[in-house]
């Protein structure tokens, strides 16, 4: 917890004492609201986005997505900075619901988006859900502790329309939230390299960030 608190701090500029202090504690809103105002600009000129997000829960259309709380998470604060894209590797979005949520599986993730952009919400933004597994991120391990994990019910092999829909707006949501700084595949930050596969090369990254 320490050594990742110091490279927060290392990051946004502040003393790297390890200790959440009220300095890093400032400027790490200082982030968050200048992350927030230059993107309520760029709203202004882009289309209407059904989805936001508010207090780290997912909305849609004035009406929080459905929520589907998993017992799959690590104490202390996640603080989003990138979002990893997974598919769960089965076509039952049931299936997936039923896996991410049982206690003992040792999996989560923060969102689930059906095939038909369906979406549900397994754990609020900011808490640490277990999507990453053994990762690492430009150097940076442990994954799970800055990252917003989004699950695709599917095997890769096919992307419909509006599950990319979903995505690409889902992601501009949590793009005006919080500060994010990449969006990556579960194959891009899994160790070692070539553990995982997903979300595949079909994934249409172009669409969507
Ligand atoms: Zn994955």
């Amino acid at each position: 917890m320490k050594q990742y608190i110091r490279e927060w701090q290392q990051r946004i500029g502040v003393t790297a004492d390890g200790i959440f202090g009220p300095a890093t504690l400032r400027k790490s809103q200082e982030i968050y609201d200048i992350s927030r105002s230059v993107n309520e600009e760029d709203a202004l000129s882009e289309e209407d986005n059904p989805f936001f997000v508010r207090d780290h829960y997912l909305w849609k259309a004035g009406k929080m997505v459905t929520q589907k709380p998993s017992p799959n998470f690590s104490g202390g604060a996640n603080i989003p900075e990138i979002i990893v894209i997974h598919y769960t590797g089965s076509n039952s979005s049931a299936g997936a619901l039923s896996w991410l949520t049982q206690a003992g599986s040792g999996v989560s993730a923060h969102l689930l988006i059906g095939k038909g952009g369906e979406a549900w919400q397994l754990l609020p933004f900011h808490r640490r859900a277990w999507h990453a597994g053994k990762s690492e991120y430009k150097g940076i391990s442990g994954v799970n502790n800055f990252s917003i994990g989004i699950e695709n019910v599917g095997i890769g092999d096919e992307w419909p329309e509006a599950q990319v829909e979903a995505n690409r707006l889902i992601i501009q949501a949590l793009r005006e939230a919080y500060h994010i700084i990449d969006v990556v595949g579960h194959a891009d930050v899994a160790i070692p390299k070539g553990r995982k596969s997903d979300p595949g090369p079909l994934y249409p990254w172009e669409e969507v960030s």
